[in-house]
């Protein structure tokens, strides 16, 4: 099996009636990179560089420490596509034990990801001049994770302004990067057009979104149980974002956990999801199932799936 798959490397992701599908790669270091481009990704999707800032006791990485690391992702891509993520600390992935000692009751719902970036402006801008300057040497795209208020939007954005201004005064060159919004809060998806007015992409976490849709800490064993990618409220919350998207003429992936399981190939497809971004190791056979698809005839049968009360019952029929 593994050899099958093997031989489906080169072979374009496209279902059987002609819809090319982008198979992209989550990675957390540089290095990464070099196995991505191996299991054939078309780019990667989501870089998490959160890895960058952990374990440092203290020390976060500076703008040349980070610019390094983003550049050896770009190279590593060799001209493919890189999304680099701002840092999303807190919860389930702690700075160092530091941090976790003073960890809030509810962590998951506390200062996380553009929430910490935001209550430390400068250490953010540091990280934007370092993306934008490694966006000159590759197609970088720009993307913030757990955005959920229109006041967060733009604070966010007056900042890459900022970052960019402080590029031009200090002559270093920089690039333009799409920027993109991680769609992972219930209320970002309730936000669509909002979303859709300030950001070129977006992308869909999947794994906070369930998170915070079924109201389930994904690190909390005793709830596993509840954890379900297919409740229809998610899967209703997805599905909406991506017929969003594409109404917009936006794109849009889905980068969590969903996107590199075979078993809900098929239904992201007749959603209308044509970006995945998952695990390298997965990348393979997903494509499997992305060549076995037909997706004009799964977009009705995913609607059928979005309306049943017991949609993982209609999934295993398929
Ligand atoms: C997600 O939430 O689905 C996601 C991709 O981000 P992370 O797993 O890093 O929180
Ligand atoms: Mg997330």
């Amino acid at each position: 099996e593994r050899e099958r798959l093997a031989r489906l490397r080169h072979t374009p992701a496209i279902t059987r009636d002609g819809e090319p599908v982008e198979l992209l790669a989550n990675i957390e270091l540089p290095e990464d990179a070099i196995g991505a481009v191996k299991a054939g990704a078309a780019g990667v999707g989501l870089f998490r560089s959160e890895f960058l800032f952990m374990g440092r006791h203290g020390k976060l990485p500076d703008e040349q420490e980070q610019f390094e690391a983003y550049r050896r992702a770009v190279e590593n891509m060799e001209g493919l596509p890189v999304t680099i993520r701002t840092v999303d600390v807190g919860a389930d992935k702690p700075l160092d034990a530091s941090h976790r000692d003073d960890a809030h009751l509810n962590p998951a719902l506390g200062l996380r990801a553009i929430r910490w970036s935001l209550a430390d402006p400068g250490m953010f801008r540091t990280q934007l001049r370092a993306i934008l300057r490694a966006a000159a040497l590759g197609p970088v795209k720009l993307l913030i994770p757990m955005l959920a208020h229109g006041s967060e939007i733009r604070h966010t954005l007056a900042l890459i302004d900022r970052a960019r201004a402080e590029l031009d005064n200090a002559g270093i060159a920089y690039g333009n990067p799409q920027l993109g919004a991680m769609i992972e809060i219930p209320a970002a998806a309730l936000s669509l057009p909002l979303f859709l007015r300030y950001f070129d992409f977006l992308s869909i976490g999947t794994n906070d979104l369930i998170q915070y849709t079924l109201a389930i800490d994904r690190t909390d064993e005793s709830v596993a149980h509840l954890y379900d990618p297919l409740h229809p409220a998610v899967l209703r919350l997805v599905a909406d974002t991506i017929a969003a998207c594409r109404a917009a003429g936006k794109d849009v992936s889905v980068c969590g956990e969903m996107a590199g399981d075979t078993a809900m190939t098929k239904l992201l497809l007749g959603l209308g999801l044509r970006s995945f971004s998952m695990h390298p190791a997965q990348i393979l056979s997903v494509k499997q199932e992305v060549l076995r698809a037909d997706a004009l005839r799964l977009a009705p049968w995913a609607q059928e799936v979005l309306v049943a009360e017991d949609p993982a019952g209609v999934l295993a029929g398929l």
